[in-house]
């Protein structure tokens, strides 16, 4: 059984317990933006699946049922005890892969992007993980883990994963030496040179002990989060391609197709240096480094996060009724979601702009009950949506530009005194 959609409401009310703790101590670990852009992220990698490109499930069955060395009895607890052990083996591997290789980080990055550490960070998920990830788990199936064992360890093992995502947590003692905990994956969260690269376990810690990758949390070394090559953006899309990018521009303009292979399979971060001298990338400095924070106007944000809220219930009423649609529709539904969230993360990066590509999504909307073929009820609900968000955006956009001129003005003042 799959636990983690019957998690989410569980992980939602963590984040809003975190939220009020952290502001009621006086550390408050959130920002607006971020945790937008972690909660879109994680929307976006659980939407892409409605596409049906998985292709995991049929691998593992075909492997399951015709190449298994043994037989496991899925009402026995070793089954669950090997099960779990050979899952959390399998995960140690695959995601210190995803660190090592570019074609694997590619995907993985996104989880490291946020330059916050939090539960919503916990959220924050790659959509394009189903393309090789799945590869690292089939010893489990050649080992005869049933499937339905598999399913169910591997939704519990994410949900530990949910945790561990706190500033708020401190070191626990003996527990550090076994599990994964707050401490040591705040580390593997890190960009501080002694800290990257360190701590891939997802449940236990003893794999990294074992395999000469632990690193312990140190109060006079402070984690600094983030990626060594930082995003800079609120686009959900560009976070999910923007390695992927890189590898492709790197592979044009390469010469000679050792290299060319070595951009697809060799180590993150390796550059062909033909490219390298002729498209020089910054080094990242970490005294100077200084989180990713455009100023938003405060109507804005208060429209952001109003629309954050009806985006959610779209996403979560899409995931409903997806199933029963044709793959057609289904399909162009979850690319209006995609607008939505690029729509809210220009909004909060580049207010005008966003306000520009706002006024484009709004009259979309109409699209929807079309393609899910609503009742009467849903044209009207999503017309008096339509009404009452361009009657908002009409009268936020003249607050937006009035709030940013003046923003423009006090610079002006500052730079010229
Ligand atoms: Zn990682
Ligand atoms: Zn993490």
């Amino acid at each position: 059984m799959d636990f983690v959609p019957h998690a989410v409401p569980f992980f939602l009310l963590a984040i809003a317990l975190e939220y009020v703790w952290g502001r009621s101590v006086g550390r408050d670990t959130y920002r607006l933006n971020d945790s937008i852009n972690s909660l879109s992220l994680g929307t976006l990698s659980t939407a892409i699946k409605l596409l049906g490109l998985d292709l995991a499930g049929t691998v593992f069955s075909v492997v399951e049922s015709r190449f298994a060395v043994f037989r496991l009895d899925a009402s026995s607890v070793w089954t669950w005890i090997a099960a779990l052990l050979a899952y959390d083996f399998c995960y140690y591997w695959f995601h210190r892969i995803s660190h090592e290789r570019s074609l694997l980080w590619a995907a993985h990055v996104v989880h490291h992007q946020s330059e916050e550490f939090n539960l919503s960070t916990a959220l924050r998920q790659t959509s394009t993980g189903f393309l090789l990830g799945w590869v690292f788990y089939l010893p489990c199936f050649a080992l005869g883990i049933p499937a339905k064992v598999f399913v169910t360890v591997a939704s519990l093992h994410l949900i530990y994963q949910f945790w561990i995502h706190s500033r708020h947590i401190p070191k626990l003692g003996p527990l550090e030496w076994v599990l994964v905990t707050a401490s040591n994956h705040r580390v593997h969260h890190a960009q501080n040179p002694g800290y990257v690269d360190t701590n891939y376990g997802g449940l236990l810690i003893i794999w990294d002990r074992l395999f000469g990758t632990f690193a312990e949390e140190r109060e006079q070394d402070p984690c600094v989060y983030g990626i060594l090559g930082p995003l800079r953006s609120w686009n959900p899309l560009w976070a999910n391609v923007h390695i992927y990018a890189g590898m492709l521009h790197d592979l044009r303009h390469t010469r000679g197709w050792g290299s060319k292979l070595r951009v697809l399979l060799g180590r993150t971060g390796w550059r062909p240096e033909d490219v390298s001298l002729r498209y020089p990338r910054e080094k990242p400095d970490l005294r100077s480094f200084t989180r990713f924070d455009p100023p938003v106007p405060t109507a804005a944000r208060f429209y952001v996060g109003l629309h954050f809220l009806a985006l959610s219930a779209f996403s979560l009423w899409l995931m409903a009724v997806a199933p029963e649609l044709a793959p057609a529709p289904r399909a162009a539904l979850l690319a209006y979601l995609a607008l939505w969230l690029v729509t809210v993360g220009m909004m909060i990066e580049r207010p005008l702009a966003g306000l520009r590509l706002e006024w484009l999504r709004l009259p979309l909307c109409l699209v929807v009950p079309v393609l899910s073929g609503g009742l009467p009820a849903s044209y009207l609900m999503w017309a008096a949506y339509l009404a009452g968000s361009l009657a908002l955006l009409f009268w936020m956009g003249k607050i937006v530009r009035a709030q940013l001129r003046s923003v423009e003005a006090a610079a002006v003042v500052c730079s010229s005194s």
